[in-house]
């Protein structure tokens, strides 16, 4: 049996602790905030509740295999989300995008034109090959350099993965319509990054979305972390929430545990981070013992600093007097000009001016007061950096900054038809210099680095970290970001780490 410290209590940090005491270690959590879920947070008040953070979920059968792996198999109860979202584009066409993959076709040629069913068709089918190839290496395993190098010598595997193609350019050779396009950009943001940029084997994500649906946990996504923390509570985990570990100590052999704020050593023989890299290589591991090791720590510190930080969200919580009009629960409104968008996120940083506007709204009585409801509006948002010149981000806490784009994000809905200004009882303001303190990820960037180029998936931090002992897990290491994936990082942790 080994002594484990996880630090921090995110889907990512729970779920390892969950797997590792479920495999007969010894497992105490350290979280810095006052209360679990990390980015899944929840917001309460005058008898409204939003999900802060996400508000789909994908492969639910990942969580599904975590609870059988680590008790009841099933405490949560999963509800498909149909239509999966409602898509509004500039010039007024309107998907509802279904949830059964079959339908998707039909819905496409209706909404936008016949032929854009079997164009997606055909690229929904390329990318299930796709999947088939890269999906259990790529999201199962640590990623191995190995792994890559056959997919490289395998000339058809080689020109379906197709490193050198970006998203953008796999959109544009295969779908003809701007529309159907757009769309598919908007996936390379679910990975924090750039579809000119970010490789075309991201056309995984919406097959993954369609294939295995899209779903909700009534009450809230929250419910998940709930759920999680109760699983770590039946199995022995000591969760010790407002206690932010400032070190992680190591001695000749590798890791030897953890230094907290208030000064208290924790000896552990493994330690697993949840922390976002950045600050595991940046701050946490000060000088690790060893000159091999201090090496290859100086290099992944490095490559973090280089890396362009993922993008972050700008959210608004409404309480809207009136109930839904029985439109889609998720609906997204986008831009003229996408483009502008990307460029203001990645090129030149600034608060998108028309930027695509995503609107959860729940139909959960659960969630909002009779005669009212809960609305989460998200925009795409570049990092917080409070620097004098903001070169990588956008100073969020800047005077007045907060309301003014609020105000502009409520308008731009309106122009784009849906006017809820004269609905809202009170406004809630999100920020990403808000959710680098809620969460402490560097800028509020929600994905730790922008998978961009051709070995982005190489270039992300490993979850077996250069010191002997210490493993990093959640959305800034292998695989990545969303609440699956960090699921997944949990698994490769706990099988690398292997039973008591
Ligand atoms: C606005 C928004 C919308 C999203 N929408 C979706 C969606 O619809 N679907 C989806 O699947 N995903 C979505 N995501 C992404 C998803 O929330 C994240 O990928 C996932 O929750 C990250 O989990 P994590 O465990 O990696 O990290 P986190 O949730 O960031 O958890 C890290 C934890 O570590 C703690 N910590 C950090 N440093 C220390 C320290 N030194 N000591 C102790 N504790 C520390 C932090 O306080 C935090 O609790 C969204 C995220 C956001 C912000």
């Amino acid at each position: 049996m080994a002594r484990v410290v996880v630090i921090g209590a995110g889907v990512g940090g729970l779920a390892a602790a969950a797997r590792l005491a479920a495999q007969g270690h010894r497992v105490e959590l350290h979280e810095r905030s006052d209360t679990h879920g990390g980015k899944l947070g929840e917001y309460r008040r005058d008898g409204f509740t939003f999900d802060t953070g996400p508000s789909l979920l994908t492969l639910p059968q990942v969580f599904t295999d975590l609870f059988a792996a680590t008790g009841d198999p099933a405490p949560l109860a999963f509800e498909p989300v149909d239509p999966v979202c409602g898509y509004r584009f500039a010039d007024g066409a309107r998907l509802d995008m279904p949830h059964d993959p079959a339908a998707v076709p039909a819905a496409l040629d209706a909404a936008l034109g016949p032929g854009r069913g079997a164009a997606w068709q055909a690229l929904y089918e390329r990318s299930a090959r796709l999947w088939d190839l890269v999906g259990e290496p790529v999201l199962h395993r640590p990623l191995r350099a190995r792994d890559l190098a056959r997919f490289s010598t395998r000339l058809r595997d080689l020109q379906m993965i197709a490193p050198w193609r970006t998203l953008r350019g796999l959109g544009e050779a295969l779908l003809p319509d701007p529309r159907l396009r757009a769309w598919f950009d908007r996936y390379a943001t679910y990975s924090g990054s750039d579809p000119r940029r970010t490789p075309s084997v991201l056309s995984v994500t919406p097959y993954v979305e369609q294939r295995f649906g899209a779903w909700w946990v009534p009450r809230g996504l929250r419910r998940l972390g709930d759920a999680l923390l109760d699983r770590c509570h039946e199995l022995g985990v000591a969760v010790h929430l407002e206690s932010e570990v400032v070190e992680i100590t190591t001695c000749g052999r590798g890791v030897s545990g953890v230094r907290l704020a208030d000064g208290r050593t924790v000896p552990a023989d493994v330690v697993v981070s949840d922390a976002d890299a950045a600050v595991v290589y940046g701050h946490l591991l000060r000088r690790p013992s060893g000159l091999g090791t201090r090496l290859r720590t100086a290099v992944a510190r490095t490559a973090l600093r280089r890396a362009p930080a993922s993008v972050s969200g700008f959210v608004l919580l409404l309480a809207l007097d009136g109930e839904g009009n029985g439109a889609p629960a998720h609906r997204i409104w986008f831009p003229a000009e996408y483009d502008a968008e990307f460029d203001a996120l990645f090129r030149r940083p600034a608060p998108v001016p028309d930027p695509a506007v995503y609107v959860h709204a729940p139909a959960d009585p659960a969630l909002a007061p009779a005669g009212a409801e809960a609305w989460f509006v998200l925009v795409n948002a570049p990092p917080h950096d409070s620097s004098p010149t903001s070169a990588h981000g956008v100073d969020w806490d800047a005077p007045g900054l907060r309301e003014r784009y609020a105000d502009r994000v409520l308008e731009v809905l309106a122009r784009r038809g849906e006017d809820v200004r004269d609905r809202i009882r009170w406004r809630e303001i999100r920020t990403p210099a808000d959710l680098e303190r809620d969460t402490a990820a560097p800028g509020g960037a929600i994905y730790g680095t922008a998978s961009h180029g051709p070995l982005a998936a190489l270039l992300r931090p490993a979850n077996r970290s250069p010191v002997p002992g210490l493993f990093l897990v959640g959305g800034s290491a292998h695989p990545g970001g969303g609440l699956p994936i960090v699921a997944l990082s949990a698994k490769i942790v706990a099988d690398l780490i292997g039973p008591a």
